[in-house]
């Protein structure tokens, strides 16, 4: 006669199943989107961004909402300690917050570039730092970065945002091969030109005119809701499965 099945494991109550995700830049855009869907789908949440007003707003069940600019490090750890405390370990972090202040290098202010670079490249990895010892000793735990297809390919007057977003490529493909073994998943989202408030830091006005026609010639951009469905596709694949990477545009942008 054969073994009868073996009952399934007891669920521990520190890792329920729908656990807490955290996501950053959830105020406005892909990031507000994402925090909708993601809530609809039953997860405590975690909402980061320097607008508070902007996250409490979206008046979203089980989520804290906390003023945090992701270049403060210790901030960005001890709100995200806050909502473990309340909602057990951080299963998936989202690395959206992000800026684009678009120019060409000659006549860009360097202020600019540092903080592109301190939000999109410091502030995904001092995200990382927050959630991924946790993930890491529990062999489980899912990294979400938002990159651009502005990490993959460069575009007139990109110069220093392509930087960011080609590291935030690399840095994600150098940690999935650090904490695969581990359990961990690292996963990419690349989109092109979604329709956001992204663009408005720009502050050459001829810049946002040409970027605005570019898109109009495409057919327009993705609604963030299509980005929000990638990013909640690539975290619900079992466990033992890792997507990677998703390159997603509007069929009409052609670079
Ligand atoms: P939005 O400008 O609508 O969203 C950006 C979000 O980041 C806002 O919620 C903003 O909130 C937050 N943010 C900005 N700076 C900081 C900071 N220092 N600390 C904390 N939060 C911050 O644009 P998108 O939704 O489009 O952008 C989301 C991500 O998608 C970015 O990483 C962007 O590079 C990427 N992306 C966007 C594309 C597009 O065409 N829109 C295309 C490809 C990638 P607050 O100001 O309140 O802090």
């Amino acid at each position: 006669m054969s073994e009868p099945m073996k009952p399934p494991p007891p669920s521990t109550p520190s890792t329920p199943s729908t656990p807490l995700i955290v996501i950053t830049g959830a105020a406005s855009g892909i990031g507000a989107a994402t925090a909708r869907l993601l809530s609809s789908q039953g997860h405590p949440l975690l909402l980061l961004a320097r607008r508070l007003e902007r996250l409490e707003a979206l008046d979203l069940p089980k989520s804290l909402c906390r003023k945090v600019d992701v270049t403060d490090r210790e901030a960005f750890a001890s709100a995200v300690r806050e909502a473990e405390e309340e909602y057990g370990p951080t299963d998936a972090l989202v690395n959206n917050a992000g800026a684009m202040l678009l120019s060409r290098v000659a006549d860009q202010d360097p202020e600019e570039w540092d903080r592109m670079i301190d939000v999109n490249v410091k502030g995904v990895l001092y995200g990382i730092h927050a959630v991924l010892p946790g993930m890491l000793a529990r062999g489980a735990g899912t990294i979400i970065n938002v990159s651009s297809v502005a990490g993959r390919k460069t575009f007139p007057n990109h110069t220093a945002y392509v930087g960011t977003k080609f590291a935030v490529h690399a840095m994600s493909e150098n940690l999935r091969e650090e904490v695969a073994p581990a359990g961990v998943r690292v996963v990419t989202i690349a989109p092109g030109a979604v329709e956001t408030e992204l663009l408005s830091h720009t502050t050459d006005e001829q810049i946002k005119s040409d970027y605005q026609a570019w898109k109009e010639s495409a057919g327009g951009a993705l609604p963030p809701e299509v980005v929000a469905e990638a990013i909640a596709y690539a975290y619900h694949q079992p466990p033992e499965v890792t997507i990677r990477e998703i390159v997603l545009a509007a069929t009409g942008q052609e670079s």
